[in-house]
């Protein structure tokens, strides 16, 4: 197949190494947390476990199964449209567990629940409950989907005790039909961070964009100021990379000076960070972000 070769050098990916690596590994052990960061095999393991110059580990926990209920045209995870019951004993083992872990941030996401009448609002929340009762110091993010625009969802979250809501647009506006599911949308997905600042002055919020979906320069600049004027926080924009080829094609492969130009754009339109590059996810070095450019 061709689809190989033609991916840019700059995507190749590193060995995971580093002191705070294997630490933050051999502690994982015995702890039965499934973390995406292995999972998915995220290129980023190295940089995100062993927590950079300020020594802020970062790992992200899938919640809620890994049957999602939905169809993206980008995304790997298995779509079903009766995804397994939620285990009752998630929250306080998956908090407990890693309350023990060693990590300084950590992410909690999951798939779409659109089975569930709270979209799995209240098992998100009764985690980062738990979680904040035996850790207080340990940074919580929440990466949730858009709980198809309840608000009395996103409010669940919002006030649980979190540090950063983060919930992703995905892409630019043109393209929500093309790339994400039909029951996901551009304004619907805004709105959802709009809320939980309302509900929760002072949290902080966080969203993510793909870059080479098919997007033109106009579009990501007017997504990025859509984003201030809903005063969004954080932004981190990375490469689509196809995980298979069922899935929607690569439109573009942007160049790591077009990621760092886009940082530069988003500094200036005030986001408290963005993290730009081909290899960023959602999640990259969240917890040495969150440090270095909001604690400080
Ligand atoms: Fe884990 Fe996210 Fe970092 Fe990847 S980017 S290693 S999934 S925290
Ligand atoms: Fe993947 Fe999220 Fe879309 Fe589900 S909602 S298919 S997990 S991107």
């Amino acid at each position: 197949g061709g689809n190989r070769e033609r991916i840019p050098r700059w995507l190749k990916q590193q060995v995971p190494s580093g002191e705070n690596f294997h630490r933050i590994r051999n502690n994982l052990r015995d702890l039965n947390l499934h973390t995406v960061c292995e999972e998915a095999k995220c290129p980023n393991i190295s940089d995100c476990w062993g927590g950079g110059e300020h020594q802020t580990a970062t790992a992200t926990i899938m919640l809620m199964g890994d049957e999602c209920t939905r169809a993206c045209r980008f995304c790997s995870v298995k779509t079903s449209k009766t995804p397994k019951p939620l285990d009752p004993n998630e929250p306080e083992n998956t908090a407990v567990a890693i309350s023990r872990w060693g990590v300084d941030y950590i992410v909690l996401t999951s798939v779409d629940r659109d089975d569930l009448a709270d979209g799995g609002a209240e098992h998100f929340a009764r985690t980062i409950r738990v979680l904040k009762e035996r850790s207080p110091q340990i940074l919580v993010e929440c990466l949730t989907g858009d709980f198809q625009g309840n608000l009395d969802s996103v409010a669940t979250v919002a006030q649980s005790g979190l540090d950063v809501y983060a919930h992703n647009v995905e892409t630019v506006e043109g393209l929500q039909r093309y790339v994400r599911d039909r029951r996901a949308g551009y304004r619907q997905s805004i709105g959802v961070l709009e809320h939980a600042k309302k509900v929760r002055p002072g949290l902080f919020t966080k969203t993510s964009i793909m870059l080479g979906c098919g997007e033109t320069d106009d579009e990501v600049l007017q997504t990025m100021k859509d984003l201030r004027a809903a005063d969004i926080d954080c932004l981190t924009l990375g490469q689509y990379m196809r995980p298979t080829r069922k899935h929607m094609k690569v439109a573009e492969y942007i160049t790591p000076e077009k990621f760092t130009h886009w940082q530069q754009v988003g500094e200036q339109l005030g986001f408290k960070y963005v993290a730009s590059g081909p290899l960023v996810r959602s999640s990259y070095k969240a917890g040495e972000f969150f440090i270095s450019n909001i604690l400080r």
